[in-house]
């Protein structure tokens, strides 16, 4: 199935509208689509899976700012650190010191967003408000220990739920850190079917998939 053009613009359009940046998430999906939604006009995509976006990127052109967003086990940063442009599921200080060593061996900066858990299910990944405090204390207090890390702001994933409420308190909850914790101008959160939502209540960076590409 070929990329969902008019979805594609329709996107766009909301985003231009809110000041938000667009990720298209290419996950399990060919590299012939990613380079059509490139011919569109489109930079910015994002993948889960470390081996597959290693080798989409050696296949597609330099000009792609990939975007990590999925789980990042710290055994394979280094496989990234070479070229990521934004890692977005920063879940633990010993995931960000681990991006931050493999930054120091490049002698450059990656920018990293700081995940925080805002979905009632427990199978989400990322920081409760807690360890969000203490993440951001200890960079405070450290700066010559994440000299090579930048924290560009927070990310989250809402509940898979029907309930628009749901949805719409766990983005708010997000958006109501990002203000009490500073950490950066990002505020990705938003997908393919809560994305209206997500800017709605304040997202600045959506992460959409299947509109674009089709279901998985
Ligand atoms: C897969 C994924 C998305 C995109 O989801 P869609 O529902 O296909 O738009 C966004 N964010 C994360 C973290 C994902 O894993």
């Amino acid at each position: 199935m070929p990329i969902d053009l008019e979805a594609y613009h329709l996107i766009r359009e909301a985003c231009n509208k809110n000041d938000a940046q667009l990720v298209a998430v290419s996950k399990t999906k060919p590299v012939e689509l990613i380079q059509e939604l490139f011919d569109a006009g489109q930079r910015d995509f994002g993948e889960n899976y470390v081996q597959e976006l290693v080798s989409k990127h050696g296949l597609l052109s330099p000009d792609i700012r990939w975007h990590f967003i999925g789980h990042l086990q710290s055994n394979k940063v280094k496989l990234i650190a070479p070229f990521v442009y934004l890692i977005h599921g920063i879940d633990s200080l010993r995931l960000l010191e681990e991006v931050n060593r493999q930054a120091a061996k490049l002698s450059k900066k990656i920018k990293c967003l700081l995940q925080v858990h805002i979905a009632a299910e427990d199978t989400k990944f990322g920081m409760d408000e807690t360890e969000l405090s203490a993440c951001l204390q200890q960079v405070r207090e450290r700066p010559e220990m994440f000299a090579h890390v930048e924290i560009s702001g927070l990310m989250g994933m809402a509940s898979f739920s029907d309930d628009e409420s749901v949805v719409r308190k766990e983005f708010r909850t997000l958006k109501e850190l990002s203000l009490r914790y500073p950490a950066g101008p990002i505020l990705s959160m938003g997908m393919s079917g809560d994305y209206r939502l997500a800017l709605e209540e304040g997202s600045n960076m959506l992460r959409i998939g299947s509109m674009l590409f089709g279901t998985r």
